[in-house]
Order: C-alpha cells, then sequence, then structure tokens
C-alpha cells in the first residue's frame, strides 16, 4: 500500500484503495445510498480527541464518508475484501443508534495488511489535545519515545535515517552486514515458518535476509521516511516481498495483527548504547515477541581497557592552544582557554587503534536484550578494576563492543574490536585530561556511568584511580585519581589521522557526521 502522506506527528495517515462501496446507509443524516467505484483515499486523522477514517473519492474530494474509528469494527470478507463498520453520525443522535458501513476493495493483499495494521494502530493511539493552531485543534500522542526524546533531536536522527546514503553506508560495512547475513542463514531453523519483527528496519535488508531464510512473515517498522524506500526495494524482489509487510511508526507506537517468534534488530550504536535504540528493541520485546521468543542479537558486550597514547593526548591538548593567544587580532583569548581545554576533553574520540596501546586485560560488561528492563539503560554503572601489565602513561580508557546472536544452530559474534576488521562503529576512547602514571602490576580502579539524555545520547562519567604499588601497597592507599565527564553524542571523528587498520576493502570511509551509527 503506497502511503502518500504522513505527518511527523502522525496525525494523518492516508492510504489509496481500489475503491470503496457504502452499504444500505441508515442515517437520516447521509443522503448518500449510490455506490461508489472510483478509486478512493482512506485517511486516518486526529482531530478533537478522536481518531478519524475518512474515505473520499480522491485527496481533495469533501464527498465523503467519516467514521470514528475508536468504535468501528474492521472485518475481512476475503483476501481483497474488509467491511468497516462503525456508528452512524446522524444529525438526530440521541435516539435510535443505527450502523453504517462501507466495503473497502483493495488493490493487492499487501495493501490490505497494512491498511489492517493502521487501523489497529489508530484505534490503540492514545489521543490527548494539544495545542490549538490556526487552522483548528491539533492533537498529539504519548508514547513511551515521545516521553524521553527530545522533539528536536528525534526529527534530525529520522531525517538522518531517511536518506538513502546513510543506509548505504551501514550496508557497505560488510563485517556487519556479512555477519547479519551468516549469522540468519546459518540460523534458518530460527527463521522458517516463523514471524519476525524487523526493528528499525531501514533500508528493509535485514527483513529480506530473514524472508530469505524461509520467515512465514516479516514485519518490518521503520519510523523514518526509509519506510518508503524499504516499500520500494522489498517490491521489487517479490518472490520475498509477498512476505514482508512494512509498517512506518515507532516501534513504540504501531501495532501488528501478530506476535512475533523471532526480533530481529541493528540497534547498536557507538559504544553499543549511543542513539538509545536499545531502549527501543526491548520495548519492541515486550510489545510484540512471543514469550521465550528469539531476538538476534540477545547479548551486548562493553569491553574496557586501559589505554597510553602520547600522540592522541597530546593532538587533543593542542587544539586548544588557539585560545593561549594574547593579541589574536588585538584581542587576549586566554579568559577562553581553559573552557575550550575542557571542551576538547569532553569530547569521547572515535577511531581505529592499535591494541597494542592497550595497557592491561580488558574487562567486559554484559546487557542481556532478552532479560534486561528499558528503564536499566538509563544509567549503567560499570566498576572497573585493571593490572596494568606495563609500566606506562594512561591516557584514559578505551571501549568497544560485541553482539551474539545466539542461534540454535551456530552462535555468532559481531565484533567491532581493536585489530579485528574495522566496522563503521570503529572504537571509542575516553581520554584523561589528567593521565595517570602506573607501574606494571599496579591496581588501576574506577568506574565508568553512562547517564542517557533526552537527547538520544548518553552522557559519560569517567573515574580512574592508579592504587598504591609496591611497598605499603597492602595498607590499599589510592595514589592519584583522575576524572572526566564527556557527551557521547558529540564525538570526535579522527578519520582524517593515519588509520593504524586499514579499512575493510570495499569499505568508503565515513563522513563525520552527528548521529552516531556511524
Ligand atoms: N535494519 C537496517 C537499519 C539499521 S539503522 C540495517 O540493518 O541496515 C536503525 C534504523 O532504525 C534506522 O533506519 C532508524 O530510523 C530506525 N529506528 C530507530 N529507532 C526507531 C524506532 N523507535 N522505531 C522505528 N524505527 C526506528
Amino acid at each position: 500500500m503506497e502511503i502518500q502522506k504522513q505527518s511527523k506527528q502522525q496525525q494523518q495517515e492516508e492510504f489509496a484503495l481500489a475503491s470503496v462501496t457504502e452499504l444500505a446507509s441508515s442515517s437520516t443524516s447521509s443522503s448518500r445510498s449510490d455506490s461508489q467505484s472510483a478509486p478512493v483515499i482512506a485517511r486516518f486523522s486526529a482531530g478533537n480527541g478522536v481518531a478519524v477514517l475518512r474515505f473520499n473519492r480522491d485527496s481533495e474530494s469533501t464527498d465523503s464518508i467519516s467514521v470514528d474509528v475508536k468504535t468501528a469494527q474492521l472485518s475481512k470478507l476475503g483476501p481483497l475484501q474488509s467491511v468497516c463498520i462503525a456508528e452512524a453520525s446522524g444529525a438526530d443522535t440521541g435516539k435510535e443508534k443505527y450502523s453504517t458501513g462501507v466495503t473497502v476493495q483493495f488493490r493487492n493483499e499487501e495493501e490490505s495488511r497494512a491498511f489492517h495494521c493502521a487501523f489497529e494502530q489508530w484505534k490503540k493511539k492514545d489521543i490527548v489535545q494539544g495545542t490549538l493552531l490556526p487552522n483548528g485543534a491539533v492533537t498529539s500522542f504519548k508514547s513511551k519515545f515521545e516521553d524521553k526524546i527530545e522533539p528536536s533531536s528525534a526529527k534530525m536522527y529520522f531525517h538522518y535515517y531517511g536518506q538513502l546514503l546513510h543506509q548505504q553506508n551501514m550496508m557497505q560495512d560488510y563485517v556487519r552486514t556479512g555477519t547479519y547475513y551468516a549469522a540468519v542463514m546459518e540460523n534458518r531453523v530460527d527463521f522458517i515458518d516463523r514471524v519476525v519483527v524487523d526493528v528499525g528496519a531501514g533500508s528493509g535488508i535485514l527483513s529480506l535476509f530473514a524472508a530469505q531464510a524461509g520467515a512465514k512473515h516479516v514485519y518490518a517498522v521503520e519510523a523514518s521516511e526509509m519506510a518508503e524506500y524499504a516499500r520500494k526495494l522489498i517490491a521489487g524482489n517479490p518472490s520475498l516481498g509477498e512476505r514482508i509487510t512494512v509498517i512506518k511508526g515507532k516501534v513504540e507506537e504501531v501495532e501488528l495483527p501478530e506476535k512475533a517468534d523471532i526480533l530481529i534488530s541493528e540497534p547498536m550504536g557507538t559504544l553499543l548504547v549511543n542513539e538509545r535504540m536499545l531502549e527501543s528493541y526491548v520495548i519492541a520485546r515486550d510489545r510484540f515477541l512471543v514469550p521465550n521468543g528469539k531476538m538476534f542479537p540477545a547479548v551486548g558486550r562493553i569491553h574496557m581497557a586501559p589505554f597510553s597514547d602520547e600522540y592522541l593526548f597530546v593532538e587533543i591538548a593542542n587544539k586548544a592552544l588557539f585560545w593561549q593567544q594574547h593579541k589574536y587580532f588585538g584581542v587576549d583569548l586566554t579568559p577562553l582557554y581553559g573552557s575550550a581545554f575542557g571542551g576538547y576533553f569532553s569530547q569521547p574520540v572515535v577511531d581505529a587503534f592499535d591494541p597494542r596501546l592497550l595497557v592491561a586485560p580488558t574487562i567486559s560488561h554484559d546487557l542481556d536484550f532478552t532479560e534486561i528492563k528499558e528503564e536499566d539503560l538509563y544509567e549503567i554503572e560499570i566498576p572497573l578494576k585493571f593490572v596494568a601489565s606495563v609500566g606506562t602513561r594512561v591516557h584514559g580508557l578505551a571501549c568497544w563492543f560485541d553482539v551474539l546472536f545466539n542461534g540454535s544452530t551456530v552462535q555468532r559474534w559481531l565484533t567491532t574490536a581493536p585489530g579485528a576488521p574495522t566496522t563503521h562503529w570503529y572504537q571509542l576512547r575516553c581520554v584523561l585530561s589528567q593521565p595517570l602514571y602506573v607501574m606494571a602490576g599496579q591496581e588501576i580502579t574506577g568506574q565508568l556511568r553512562m547517564v542517557a539524555h533526552n537527547a538520544q545520547s548518553y552522557t559519560i562519567y569517567l573515574t580512574l584511580s592508579a592504587k598504591m604499588w609496591g611497598p605499603g601497597a597492602e595498607q590499599g592507599g589510592i595514589l592519584q585519581t583522575s576524572s572526566c565527564k564527556l557527551d557521547l553524542k558529540e564525538p570526535y571523528y579522527r578519520m582524517s589521522q593515519p588509520q593504524a587498520y586499514a579499512m575493510a576493502q570495499d569499505q568508503q570511509p565515513h563522513q563525520p557526521i552527528h548521529t552516531q551509527m556511524i
């Protein structure tokens, strides 16, 4: 089904139908008894606190039949035909109640399915009265997503993903896409004859993989305008596409006609959690997945280790030197030096680094997507404890992640580790403005705390302390502590620097952009 228009707030959604036929009209207010056979537009809209479904002869026509979605019933008469029955809205309401109804003819089964999904979605929408605009009352829908995410952030985010170039960028990460493909194909048993939901389908590529693996039906849920492209891509692959329905909307808001046996999704951002899409993945689990259903991926693992990188440290510190000028066109810039210095050290560094820069064995922290509560992702606290392998200056904490496809046949990890083939996530480093001096064998303790914010990212608080080493260590004293606060939303993409590891073949260098799937 071609959805021609859909406002950002989902206040309106349109569908083209083959035809509608009004059942014998019993409402005295209606003079219509003629059959309509011309192509029509069905439009869901929200006005004055109610969801209305209006059947128009075309998008301009005022000659229409309207029903209140809350009380209306939609039933299938056949694969391409449904009937919508609702209470008549006559002028003499308050006396006897009558029903009105229309028979809806769809152009194909896919469109019928999408219309039924939208109907259920609009039926369940929690419509609340909003601000009054010049064109009348505007309504808004509350969802978990809108409760916690700043609208301007969401707008930029979905605008970004609505563009094919960014989907291409992810698809061209062959480590990523190839690992998903292998994990799905090796675990066909988990997909054959199963109902699948693709959470944040983007181009629809993972839905197509699931269909290739034999899924009975895939619901590809995508909130951005990319949903239209996904429809096009899926329609162009008809042998798979007949088993895929694209649903445009947020997983927090859409309704699906059936439960899923398995969820597939690629919700990982930089440092795993950036973009806060894991929360949407978990919400999708709670809303759509059958008990004990599978999740692809099922586990996320954050790896951490202290690193030493004098070049990086000097590079960051030097960026602020500009503000040490006393006579910049006759102006003393030094009052802002401290702020500029702090600003540069509040940016996490994203690049591919040589694993030899790590100065202690890594530790890890697991997030089990099948168990974790959505609220558990609002604040993540990881205690740190390392033993330095060498005597060196520690410049901060290096982080990366893996995810696990816990298939029934094969367990497969997708890794973004330094030294492994580079992915578009690279790795992330939190750099301390005050490095720590450690000796081999010395213990490094601390904490990594990540607090979610409403711009779909996290504030990172890092503390590292070097514990006393050598004589007197038994007393357990701490020698030095260094802390930093970083915004995961504002990383420093260090891609112009020579890379320790060459890009994977065919992989394009990525543009430094603001949304952090990159
Ligand atoms: N699955 C695709 C795209 C992954 S990028 C692939 O693997 O190539 C993540 C996608 O999820 C983006 O297209 C984004 O628009 C979508 N998305 C993010 N949050 C969402 C939400 N809450 N509801 C629906 N889609 C969402």
